[in-house]
């Protein structure tokens, strides 16, 4: 990757005795797209108004393209850090129209190549640069504040849930024309989210954040199938978890010895995505059809072995199963394991 545009180091920020952000490392690439992800509360935002200058870290520096914005005796004020911003409740000034919103950012800053009209083209929004922003439906006002955000080129561009009131069809699509967008405009970007598809979507890198920490970073792909723990695997999607016994490269499990992605030994809990997993009727399988949740795309099959426990398994297929029917269960993909000593609940498939 080349050389982090943004760059915080053992960021701490507390509020009274809570530690909201607990000695953060993140750095972004130029040009890349990373997202923070994780639950409601666990600091997120904190991060990102850290990074935006509008709270200041108790300890911790965070640097932006050569510059220490903040960190021991240095407070760079928001307005000087080169920082885009895109938020939920950041709206656009009421009594300006769309072009005006725009042209202001780059009045301010006395930056800017692209003209007004190219970067509201650039969003879609071509044509209604005369409007109000009472006259922009949710998805065009954020647009509208993303074309604003980019008017000033700057370092980095910042994007709190920037789409959660909006429908989900028009969130979907809406996401993808925003990574388009700060792609085609060469932007660093980072990106706040609780929603999981979201955050696999459309980052190059995705860092989990738990109570404060950021507990793993890495590619989408790499995070969904090798979580460094099992609260990430569950917090990333649904997850099979069964006791197996682990030989090498191969765990002997319930459903069968399966193959493992890292050499283990000993008492191994594996996991298995749902779509690792395939059933067939089978009068002689070792597992029953307990339920079915039919998406239309696809369907989940949840199935009891002899044992009792129940695993999720999607399948693609128009198969048609029935409550009680036998089936085969087998594991299409390589097992991720984890740390068998100390197993909680035993089943864990939800
Ligand atoms: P959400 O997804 O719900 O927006 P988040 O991950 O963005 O959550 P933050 O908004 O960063 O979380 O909040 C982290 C913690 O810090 C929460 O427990 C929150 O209540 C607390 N917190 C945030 N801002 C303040 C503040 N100004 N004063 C006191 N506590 C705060």
């Amino acid at each position: 990757m080349s050389r982090s545009v943004v760059q915080c180091v053992d960021l701490t920020k507390r509020f009274g005795p809570h530690l909201a952000v607990d000695g953060v490392c993140l750095g972004a690439g130029k040009g890349e797209l990373m997202t923070l992800l994780g639950p409601s509360g666990c600091g997120k935002t904190t991060t990102l108004r850290l990074i935006a200058g509008f709270e200041s870290p108790d300890s911790g520096t965070i640097a932006i393209g050569d510059t220490t914005v903040a960190g021991p005796g240095v407070s760079v004020p928001p307005e000087k850090r080169r920082v885009g911003i895109v938020f939920q409740d950041y709206s656009l000034f009421p009594h300006l129209d769309v072009r005006a919103n725009v042209a202001y950012a780059k009045k301010r800053t006395r930056r800017g190549e692209r003209s007004t009209d190219e970067l509201l083209e650039m969003v879609g929004l071509n044509g209604m640069a005369d409007r109000m922003p009472y006259e922009l439906s949710g998805g065009e006002q954020q647009r509208a504040a993303l074309a604003r955000s980019l008017a000033a080129q700057p370092d980095v561009v910042l994007l709190d849930e920037p789409f959660s009131n909006l429908d989900a069809s028009l969130r979907a699509r809406l996401r993808m024309d925003v990574r388009e967008v700060l792609r085609a405009a060469g932007a660093t970007a980072i990106f706040v989210t609780h929603d999981i598809e979201e955050a696999l979507s459309i980052s190059d890198r995705v860092a989990i954040m738990f109570e404060g920490r950021l507990v793993q970073t890495a590619e989408p792909e790499e995070l969904y199938s090798r979580p460094a723990s099992k609260r990430i695997a569950r917090s990333l999607g649904d997850a099979n978890f069964i006791r197996g016994d682990g030989r090498g490269e191969r765990v002997a499990t319930e459903i069968g010895t399966l193959q493992v992605a890292q050499p283990v030994n000993g008492p191994v809990e594996v996991m298995l995505r749902p779509e690792w997993l395939s059933v067939t009727e089978d009068s002689d399988g070792a597992a029953r059809v307990v339920d079915r949740e039919f998406y239309g795309h696809d369907q989940i099959v949840k199935v009891r072995l002899e044992s009792g426990m129940e695993l999720r398994v999607r399948a693609w297929s128009p198969l048609n199963l029935a409550q009680g029917q036998r089936v085969a269960v087998q594991a299409r993909e390589s097992a991720i394991t984890f740390d068998g000593n100390g197993l909680d609940s035993g089943t864990d498939a939800r």
